[in-house]
């Protein structure tokens, strides 16, 4: 039985989008069966970044409202990694949560692992997200905005009953500029880091040109270490 894990953060353009691909990728050549849904309905981006925009055929909302639009809704990205998208044009008020819910977990049968791409924001679509997963992954700018709203997303989750998380500080400048990073745990109120994943100029090229997940499963290997880590084993820094 597959596990549902969330990649939340609040604020948009922090990296949920590239956390989930990349940590797809790195899981995917791990071993590990994967399925990456895109949770952003109304505004999905994740088959973008995937390179896949052009082979949806149906979509998640497709699929929930009927069993046999499945198979031809998830989309085939990389051995042992799947694409499920979301609706582009209905947003998470216009779906039946539970018949999503069931979808969702239907598939745990068949994934190790399901990583959900949240949307930004507190909302029907956050929570719906959260009513379905086991834990977070909490991505963050190392940022005071950033972990402002990180900090209420883990509010957010706690009043979801999940507590087990792991925080990604993403995009951390490589120019020697300080990050008190116990400061920035305090204001999350959380211990422990699942990963720090600098700011590359490669990363925005690559997803450009439809090739983040090459970079993911060569130079962001250990970056994204500890986070394949967290996914496996629950243990975080
Ligand atoms: P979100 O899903 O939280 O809105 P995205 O994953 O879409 O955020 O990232 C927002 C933008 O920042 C994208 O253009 C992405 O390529 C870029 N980006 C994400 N992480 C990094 C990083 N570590 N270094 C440089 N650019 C990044
Ligand atoms: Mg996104």
């Amino acid at each position: 039985m597959g596990e549902i894990i969330g990649v939340v953060s609040g604020k948009g353009g922090v990296g949920k989008t590239t956390v989930t691909a990349c940590l797809g990728a790195a899981l995917s050549h791990a071993g590990h069966r994967v399925l990456l849904c895109d949770g952003d309905f109304g505004l999905r981006d994740l088959d973008l970044v995937l390179g896949v925009a052009d082979e949806i055929i149906y979509d998640a909302l497709d699929a929930s409202e009927d069993k046999e639009y499945t198979d031809d809704a998830i989309v085939s990205i990389a051995e042992n990694l799947d694409f499920l998208p979301a609706s582009q044009s209905a947003r998470w008020e216009d779906i039946g949560r539970k018949k999503y819910k069931k979808l969702v977990r239907r598939l745990c049968d068949v994934y190790d692992y399901i990583l959900i791409d949240a949307p930004a924001g507190i909302g029907k679509g956050i929570e719906s997200i959260l009513d379905l997963v086991n834990r977070c992954i909490v991505v963050t700018h190392p940022l005071w905005v950033s972990l402002r709203n990180g900090a209420r997303m883990i509010q957010v989750c706690e009043e979801h009953n999940i507590r087990d998380f792991a925080i990604a500080f993403n995009a951390v400048p490589t120019d020697g500029e300080d990050i008190d990073l116990y400061d920035m745990l305090e204001v999350l109120r959380a211990e422990y880091v699942g990963a720090m994943i600098p700011y590359d100029e490669d990363i925005l090229t690559y997803t450009q040109d439809g090739h983040l997940l090459d970079l993911a499963s060569h130079e962001f290997r250990n970056v994204l270490a500890p986070l394949v880590d967290y996914v496996v084993t629950g243990d975080c820094w």
